[in-house]
């Protein structure tokens, strides 16, 4: 352990330059910014490191960098861990709020600050790294090793299913590390084996051509009405979905996933102070506990409401058009097309039918089965590396949304995170950063689970 620690911080050391050019890389997917040059040091470093490479580029959007490290001649070539990650990384915005500058790699207090530090570029290299320090060892690398990394993940994976699906026989392999993860509030490794789905809504009305003097108002509809009504009619004040069918294709948990979630304690008072919360969990109200919401429960959330006069002062006015965001988090079993039927006959039928509903953004939920030895494999590895059991959590089902169900659906097989991120990392905000130990610890990670995967 003594001698993997110190050849990974030469390795950490020797390469520091090369980490550092490549968060140089404003890689910004949405503005489309430095995406080729990005995507040509990515396949640098991995030949550099001793991969082969190929870019997928022929199904449109930005290109898929597949990677391939051929197991030693001691490993088990039977065995193929995948590798998910993305080279792309969020605008800097808002630049004020930045106490470095955004894309120049700094170091403050032992912590590394760049934006895409933590989301995705230190994930990425450290898995390289483990695979250098493994190369470097007599018995080389333990098994078969593949990368899949994209260009577009922060801005929904558009075309991954299309790679994935079309090129399925290249990327098949026995498991896929996820590629965010790293320490909770508590200071344990959490690793995440699914995630929630999404069904994201426009609903508009338009009640008038034109806005109207308000003394209308007697005997004229307006659309803000239509539109709150509509939205009240879907959730009731005890936070129930009341779309018919909203709940029926849950697929319950398995009785590990479901033991796994009970061992955890979201703490409402520390996440009320985080964000200053003015009202109670509104689970206190529904049948099940805020840990099974978070792990095992749809959602529907208000994202935006845009209507009429929002100006100082007043102004009288009738507006003649509403609209609202609209998101829903989904779990196993549902599907985004289905939801969208459901909330469209529940809107006709309580008489919205002039409430237009658009989905914008579907992708289904997805969960590994946490009993899979490829699972048990990760966390068994993390507990010796970050200290025990109790240092670390297997969470079946994260509660934000990402691509696995892709994987699940064409490579069939089980998907779990490892990362070095921190509770404060701010992905996607000012000041986004990883702990250098982190960084450090996150490498010996990758070293300890592609030993043990060997065998697993
Ligand atoms: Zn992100």
């Amino acid at each position: 352990m003594q001698k993997s620690l110190e050849s990974v911080t030469e390795i950490i050391n020797a390469h520091q330059d090369e980490f550092y050019d490549y968060l140089r890389l404003d890689s910004v997917s949405t503005q489309n910014l430095s995406i080729l040059p990005t995507v040509a040091y990515v396949k640098d470093m991995i030949e550099r490191t001793g991969g082969e490479t190929r870019i997928l580029d022929d199904l449109g959007g930005n290109p898929v960098v597949y990677a391939y490290f051929k197991a030693g001649p001691e490993g088990n070539a039977e065995k193929t861990v995948l590798f998910y990650n993305h080279y792309d990384v969020q605008p800097e915005d808002p630049v004020d709020e930045w106490e470095t500058p955004p894309f120049e790699p700094t170091v403050v207090d032992g912590k590394l600050y760049c934006r895409g530090v933590t989301d995705n570029k230190a994930n990425l290299v450290i898995r390289l790294y483990a695979i250098e320090h493994l190369l470097n060892t007599e018995e080389g690398l333990p098994c078969n090793v593949k990368f899949l990394i994209e260009g577009e993940e922060e801005n929904g994976s558009p075309n991954l299913n299309a790679y994935i699906e079309k090129y399925a026989d290249l990327f098949e392999s026995d498991g896929c590390i996820w590629e965010f993860g790293g320490k909770n509030e508590n200071e344990q490794f959490v690793i995440e084996t699914g995630v929630k789905g999404m069904a994201y809504f426009d609903l508009f009305v338009e009640s008038a051509d034109v806005d109207i003097h308000s003394s209308l108002g007697a005997v004229v509809d307006n659309a803000a009405w239509r539109l709150t009504h509509a939205l009240a009619s879907l959730r009731d004040k005890d936070n129930k979905v009341l779309v018919d069918g909203f709940y029926d294709d849950i697929k319950p948990p398995s009785s590990s996933a479901l033991k796994a979630v009970h061992e955890r304690t979201v703490s409402q008072k520390k996440i009320s102070d985080i964000y200053g919360l003015k009202h109670p969990f509104i689970t206190d109200k529904l049948d099940w506990t805020a840990e099974e919401a978070l792990a095992f429960y749809p959602t529907m959330t208000i994202c935006g409401l845009l209507s009429g006069y929002t100006e100082e002062g007043t102004k009288t006015v009738l507006p003649r058009k509403a609209s609202a965001k609209l998101d829903c988090r989904l779990v196993p079993g549902q599907d985004p097309k289905k939801i969208e039927q459901l909330i469209r006959q529940h809107l006709d039928r309580n008489g919205f039918s002039d409430v237009e509903l658009v989905l914008l953004k579907g992708q289904k939920a997805f969960r590994s089965d946490i009993d899979d030895p490829f699972v048990q494999t990760v966390r068994k590895s993390a507990e010796e590396i970050y200290g025990g059991p109790d240092n670390v959590v297997l969470s079946p089902t994260n509660a934000g949304t990402g691509p696995m169900y892709s994987f699940g659906q064409h490579l069939g097989i089980p998907v779990a995170s490892s990362g070095c991120g921190h509770a404060e990392g701010k992905a996607h905000a000012p000041n986004e950063s990883v702990r250098l130990k982190d960084f450090e610890e996150g490498t010996l990670h990758m070293v300890k689970f592609l030993q043990q995967f060997k065998d697993a």
